[in-house]
């Protein structure tokens, strides 16, 4: 049985005063026993506050994006080890936003993947197709590929200690989600293509592995997509700057 998990990715939002108030509002509005696990991911510059915030609640602390090398002159850059120190449990590797808008590429997103788990993160590896990719007739290909990056370089028994977003890129911040059964299509050809990588497993670390969908989750249309049999939770970008609507969200795993 897979426990839910929803992420919540601020991007480039907040300041100092608007995360206290919303750490503030969830840590107040979040039932003793949630029905899933939970992290935020700030932007880096407020990581460390924001873990402290956090405290020794059931929120998880994670970040949204990761150097691929471990140290050295890489001005502007934050490793691995640095995300650790400050407290960070999982890293998002893959949004679309870095591969399209930062050109990271398959490769370089594997390696992140692989910097992430060697430091003791857990990386949240987004994969998913643009609008032209699906009318296409492609996303099965593109997300194969992106996957196959990662298995290539890191195995699949580091499946174990990760978790995937399937993220379509029209979905992201358009306000427009892919259905109930899109997302589940895609998850299981996710949870096939990692099956097929285990031979001496037998499917264990395919079965085991949370996949979350991402895109225009909003509290209004989280259930229905999370009822689907793989859909194990959301990556949820907008939605997680409301602290009322990031906890309905959040509740609405029960419906998997
Ligand atoms: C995201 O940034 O990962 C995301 C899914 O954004 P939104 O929920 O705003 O579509």
């Amino acid at each position: 049985m897979r426990r839910p998990f929803v992420a919540g990715n601020w991007k480039m939002h907040g300041s100092r005063a608007e995360n206290a108030d919303l750490i503030d509002a969830l840590l107040q509005g979040l039932p003793a026993q949630p029905a899933c696990d939970i992290a935020v991911c700030p932007p880096v510059v407020y990581l460390w506050e924001t873990g402290r915030l956090l405290k020794e609640s059931s929120v998880a602390l994670g970040a949204q994006s990761v150097c691929a090398e471990p140290i050295g002159a890489f001005t502007g850059e934050v490793s691995a080890a640095m995300l650790k120190d400050v407290g960070c449990r999982y890293v998002i590797v893959g949004h679309s936003e870095r591969r399209h808008h930062y050109k990271e590429d398959d490769a370089l997103v594997a390696r992140k993947f692989l910097a992430a788990q060697s430091h003791g993160l857990i990386p949240i590896l987004c994969v998913g197709e643009f609008l032209e990719e699906r009318e296409r007739g492609q996303t099965m290909a593109v997300i194969s590929r992106q996957l196959a990056a990662v298995l290539d370089l890191a195995g699949v028994d580091a499946m174990r200690n990760a978790v995937l977003a399937y993220e379509p890129v029209w979905a992201i911040g358009t306000g427009k989600n892919a259905t109930p059964a899109q997302a589940q299509e895609v998850h299981a050809h996710i949870r096939a293509t990692v099956a097929a990588r285990e031979s001496a497993s037998g499917g264990k670390i395919a079965a085991a592995l949370r996949v979350l969908y991402g895109g225009s989750v909003k509290a209004g249309n989280a259930a229905e997509i999370f009822s689907m049999p793989d859909v194990d939770g959301g990556l949820i970008g907008g939605a997680s700057l409301k602290a009322d609507e990031f906890l309905k969200i959040c509740a609405a795993t029960q419906a998997h």
